[in-house]
Parts: structure tokens; C-alpha cells; sequence
């Protein structure tokens, strides 16, 4: 089972013990769960963990549950590895691949991140958890308490995508719709948490999220037989996907599983709300809250990552970059995987489409390139902003336009 030995801040360093409730450290950084990794190559190889659930618990030394009835899984990760037929071919990138986190429970990687989150809660004996989300985290938490038996306080902007809000009403959730952004959810969270007995399981205000998270960091590696691409695309809104890939990167060349090569890792965010990609263009190290925040991209809808520093720190010492796309691109990107590909991926994951385009004709990425596009959510989730591409017809006019035929 797990090799965790304790949790440290990514800001001060400070120790903490592991199995122990923890938000933030005092000096406001986030926690990250260290292993003894010595231990887990001795006990554990890339040969037997294929042995293990096909799931991303098939990585459980790394994970932080101790007792594995503490285990809630609805079948979360191991999500298809997809070779491009005719998208790479059409951009020019001849080796492209498509992670396609849209089949995970509750349409989105998400799930990863709150399997791990909530398992941790069940062990170490939380009744009551609640979020602030843009949506799809909300989904998640909601499917996971409900299948843990606890109860979910979930703040969501009034409007996220239909699927989500629906979602977590028929996980029998609690959800306050609140008339602004993301932050000011986690503000109201944060504001009732100690009068109402809730654990805040916002991103990176709890240290197990972006455990279940980086697992998509050994995936990847396992689906390529053990070798990293040259390039991950990522579209960044807490960016703890990233910041856990990059984790989990460390940890399997700690457990000599890969060499010290290291992907450029690319966060693609969109003009409406694009802090990193700022911060990373003017060589700061934190980024700024962007004011305005809009996007369809939901999860892109992040104005003021917590996880900024830890982002933008992997992103430099990968040679990587930060990249904005507006959303007319990225909606053409996520339909183009659909004509492509068949897969009906997210506004965020066409974003990654729309970069990767633009990273080609500048020159950034070469065409023999091996490069990881992320599809972090199910395009059915979304169908709002799909629906000003294709409008239904109303009329009966119309829909003899739209290609409506009275069967006779
Ligand atoms: C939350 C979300 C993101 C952003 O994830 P981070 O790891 O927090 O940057 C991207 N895509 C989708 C579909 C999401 O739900
Ligand atoms: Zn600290």
C-alpha cells in the first residue's frame, strides 16, 4: 500500500505529519505529500502495478491512503491513449496523441483528483466537505460523497454549464449558485466552513487533489511505453494538473523509471482569463488577479491560480510555455477533434487544438515532434456553448433550412 512519510510546504518548507487533516500551511502555501520512494522501488516495478485495478489506483504506493477500504473509486483514469489519424496529418505534427480524460466518472479529470480527495476524507473521518467550483470539480465531489455516504456543500457560479449544476442536484448535493466567479465562491467557503463544520476541498487548499491528479503524469508514461513525449499540452485554470504531472515526473525518475528528460510542458489558457500566460511573459514568478474573468471554457475560469508559482516554475524548467486562444478557436479546435477523431472533447481540450496550432506556425514545436494534446472533459458536458455553433431550428421555416424533413 502506500509509501507516504509526510507532507511539506512547497513555500517554507515546514513538515507536517501525514494522516492528519491539513488546508494550507500558516504561511499560506500549499502542501505536498512526499513517499518514501526507496521503499516503493523495492516492493514495486512498472511490472507489477500492471497487476493492479485499471485504474488510477494501480498507482496506489504513491497515493496517500493507508487502509484500502478507504478506497472510493468509480473507476477513475486509465482513460485512453488515442493516436491522431487525420488531425497531426492536417496541422502538420506527426506524431500527435490525444489523452482523453473525457471518459472518466463524471465526464471530466476531475474525478482523479476528487477520488483521492474524498478516499482521504472517509480515512481520516470527515462528515462534511464543501467547494467552490467552476463546475466539473463540483460534479466530481458530488459523485464521490455521495459514494462515500458523506455529505457535499457545493458554491458554484450561476453560470456553469447546465450538465453540472444537474449533475450535482442528482448526486443529492448541496448547491448554493452564487451570482460571480470562482473566487468569490471560495470566499463564501471559506467565510462559513468553521461555523458550519465543513473540510474546504477547494484545489490546493487540501494536499490530496493533486495526488489523484498527477496519476495522469504516470499514465502517460505507461501508455508510451515508459517514455515521456516532447510536449504536453495543458489547458491551465488552477493548473494542478500540470503541477501534479510534473510531481509525478520526479517521483518515477526517483523510482528509476524514466530518465531526467522532461516534456515542454505548454498551459494554454484563453484571452478572457489568462493570468499565467501573463506572468509568464513578463518573467514574473506569481501571477495577477485578471479582472473580467470570461470564458466557455469553464475550467479555464480560474482569475488568480493558487497553485501560480508552482505552474509557472515547472512550465520555465521545462523550456515549456504559456499560450492564450480565443474562444472561437478553441471551439473550432474541439470540433475539429470531433470531425478528426471522433472524440467530442471539451471547450478546454479544444483549446489545447487551437495552441498547438499556433505553436507550429511560429516555429516553437517541430512537426517530428512527439506531443500529448489533454482533453480534460467530455464535449457533452457543454452543450450551451456548443449550441451557438449549431442553433436548432425553431420555426418551421427554419427548420426546412436546418434540414428538417416531414416523413410522409
Ligand atoms: C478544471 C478543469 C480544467 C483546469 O484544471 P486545472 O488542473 O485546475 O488547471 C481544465 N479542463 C477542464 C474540463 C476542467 O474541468
Ligand atoms: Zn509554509
Amino acid at each position: 500500500m502506500t509509501t507516504v512519510t509526510h507532507l511539506e510546504c512547497s513555500v517554507c518548507g515546514k513538515r507536517r505529519e501525514a494522516a492528519k487533516v491539513h488546508n494550507l500551511c500558516e504561511c499560506s502555501g500549499p502542501l505536498l505529500v512526499l513517499y518514501d520512494l526507496e521503499q516503493a522501488k523495492a516492493t514495486w516495478s512498472r511490472d507489477t502495478l500492471t497487476k493492479g485495478p485499471s485504474s488510477m489506483w494501480r498507482y496506489a504506493p504513491v497515493l496517500p491512503v493507508r487502509d484500502q477500504a478507504s478506497i472510493i473509486s468509480l473507476g477513475e483514469g486509465m482513460t485512453p491513449m488515442l493516436e491522431t489519424r487525420r488531425l497531426g496529418a492536417r496541422l502538420g505534427a506527426r506524431d500527435l496523441w490525444v489523452k482523453d480524460e473525457g471518459l472518466n466518472p463524471t465526464g471530466s479529470f476531475k474525478a482523479r483528483g476528487l477520488s483521492c480527495a474524498v478516499s482521504m476524507c472517509v480515512e481520516l473521518g470527515i462528515h462534511k466537505v464543501a467547494i467552490p467550483s467552476a463546475g466539473n470539480a463540483a460534479s466530481a465531489l458530488a459523485a464521490y460523497a455521495a459514494a462515500a455516504g458523506i455529505e457535499a456543500h457545493i458554491f458554484m457560479p450561476r453560470d456553469v454549464p447546465q450538465s453540472n449544476y444537474i449533475e450535482c442536484k442528482a448526486f443529492g448535493a448541496h448547491v448554493t449558485l452564487v451570482d460571480g466567479l470562482i473566487s468569490d465562491c471560495g470566499r463564501m467557503v471559506a467565510e462559513r466552513k468553521d461555523v458550519e463544520g465543513w473540510f474546504d476541498i477547494s484545489t490546493l487548499k487540501e494536499p490530496y487533489r493533486i495526488e489523484g491528479k498527477k496519476t495522469m503524469g504516470y499514465e502517460v508514461a505507461e501508455q508510451l511505453d515508459w517514455t515521456l513525449p516532447d510536449a504536453i499540452f495543458y489547458p491551465a485554470g488552477g493548473g494542478v494538473g500540470l503541477i501534479g504531472m510534473w510531481k509525478a515526473f520526479g517521483e518515477m525518475e526517483a523510482l528509476g523509471w524514466i530518465s531526467n528528460k522532461r516534456p515542454k510542458m505548454i498551459a494554454v489558457q484563453t484571452e478572457g482569463c489568462q493570468p499565467v500566460v501573463r506572468a509568464f511573459e513578463r518573467g514574473e514568478s506569481k501571477s495577477e488577479f485578471w479582472e473580467n474573468a470570461h470564458t466557455v471554457a469553464a475550467g479555464l475560469r480560474v482569475p488568480k491560480p493558487l497553485g501560480d508559482a508552482l505552474m509557472l516554475d515547472a512550465i520555465r524548467k521545462s523550456g515549456g510555455t504559456a499560450i492564450a486562444v480565443s474562444d472561437e478557436e478553441l471551439l473550432d479546435g474541439s470540433l475539429e477533434l470531433g470531425a478528426d477523431e471522433g472524440i467530442f472533447a471539451a471547450p478546454e481540450g479544444g483549446a489545447c487544438v487551437a495552441a498547438l496550432r499556433k505553436l507550429l506556425a511560429s516555429g516553437f514545436l517541430k512537426p517530428e515532434e512527439r506531443i500529448v494534446l489533454y482533453n480534460t472533459g467530455a464535449g457533452l458536458k457543454y452543450l450551451e456553448a456548443f449550441s451557438t455553433r449549431f442553433p436548432r431550428a425553431t420555426s418551421s421555416e427554419q427548420d426546412k433550412l436546418g434540414g428538417l424533413i416531414t416523413p410522409r
